[in-house]
């Protein structure tokens, strides 16, 4: 299929091909090659345009690639999204495309059952689906670390700002190592998100939908 060019192995490609994507998205086309590579990415990107896929694939395989990869470490693959239905929606392509691999997701988001979210926490998991404030309060808990993080994406940080999370989206990025992969996604891009971009990214490649 035209998946096949982006080198994933037959599991992820069983799984992509079950889902009748005829075709990767432009945002898929030019973000997953980046993503691979291990560079940082800013996505100028919308909903729809297939962006979800296109940093959850790369981040499975940037798990797949870990030696000894042992359960309850805290998680590797961190997503911080603006609410708690985008951060639903991220679990949820977490766990189908995740599954085959054995690879568990959990999902913090405000509002939500702190002790149920600290229970799925404590259970191990790899990739972590969370509103800003949420996985500060639950890092601040003890019930999970952000030591391990080494794929570290911000989804619509241009709502995350307009919510007034601007302080919590760079708390949290101070908070993982700076040897980690970063992508950015913004339905906009404006000086705002371009100065968080200059703060938070090395090097980025910048991929416009
Ligand atoms: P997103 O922009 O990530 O919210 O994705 C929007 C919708 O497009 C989701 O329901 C995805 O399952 C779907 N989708 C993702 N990639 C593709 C693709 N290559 N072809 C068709 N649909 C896709």
């Amino acid at each position: 299929s035209s998946f096949g060019h982006f080198g994933f192995d037959a599991k992820l490609l069983s799984v992509i091909r079950k889902q009748e994507y005829t075709q990767p998205t432009p945002i898929q086309a030019q973000g997953i090659p980046c993503g691979l590579s291990g560079r940082d990415v800013i996505g100028i990107a919308k909903t729809g345009s297939g962006k979800t896929a296109a940093f959850i694939w790369p981040l499975l395989v940037h798990i797949m690639d870990q030696p000894n990869l042992k359960k309850g470490d805290g998680p590797i693959g961190l997503i911080v999204a603006p609410t708690r239905e985008l951060c639903q929606q991220i679990h949820a392509e977490c766990r189908r495309f995740g599954k085959a691999y054995g690879i568990n997701t959990a999902c913090c988001f405000g509002g939500g059952n702190m002790y149920e979210q600290q229970k799925a926490l404590a259970e191990g998991c790899e990739i972590v689906a969370a509103t800003p404030g949420r996985i500060i309060d639950h890092v601040k808990k003890g019930n999970t670390n952000l030591l391990r993080v080494t794929y570290l994406v911000f989804d619509e940080a241009d709502r995350m700002f307009e919510m007034g999370f601007e302080y919590q989206v760079r708390s949290i990025a101070n908070q993982v190592r700076p040897s980690r992969q970063t992508l950015l996604f913004s339905a906009t891009f404006r000086k705002r998100i371009e100065r968080l971009a200059r703060a938070i990214l090395t090097d980025p490649v910048r991929i416009v939908q």
